[in-house]
């Protein structure tokens, strides 16, 4: 299945190799540097799911998972964090953010795609 996957990352090598990945198999990968511009993609291109790393400038990971989801329009697009915290408690509190899940860095270019897809349950609706 094709998804529309935002990527909000502010590291260029990551989002590089996560979008390299991602087109590999078929999927559109929209990109955000920040997280205010984030936000503003999520609610034009209305991705599948979005990857969100959690050190971020402008407004964090945990803070930008939690305006997601207070917006109806967007609220039940699926967050996958993406970070290399690895400070204990840090994905309780991805998830507590929002997230439906974690994807631990450094990007494994063997199962990062397939992690990803484990996300992606509802195929999007296309204009018939
Ligand atoms: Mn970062």
């Amino acid at each position: 299945m094709k998804a529309r996957i935002l990527l909000i990352e502010d590291n260029l090598q990551n989002r590089y190799l996560a979008r390299f990945l991602l087109e590999q198999r078929g999927h559109e990968v929209v990109q955000a540097e920040t997280g205010p511009m984030g936000l503003q993609l999520a609610a034009e291109v209305r991705p599948d799911l979005i990857l969100l790393d959690i050190q971020l400038p402008g407004m964090d990971g945990h803070d930008l998972a939690g305006a997601l989801r207070r917006d109806p329009r967007l609220k039940s697009i699926p967050i996958v964090a993406v970070t290399s915290y690895a400070m204990a408690g840090d994905r309780e509190k991805c998830l507590a953010a929002g997230a439906e899940g974690y994807i631990e860095k450094p990007i494994n270019p063997e199962t990062f795609v397939a992690e990803v897809e484990r996300f992606l349950n509802s195929p999007r609706e296309e204009p018939t």
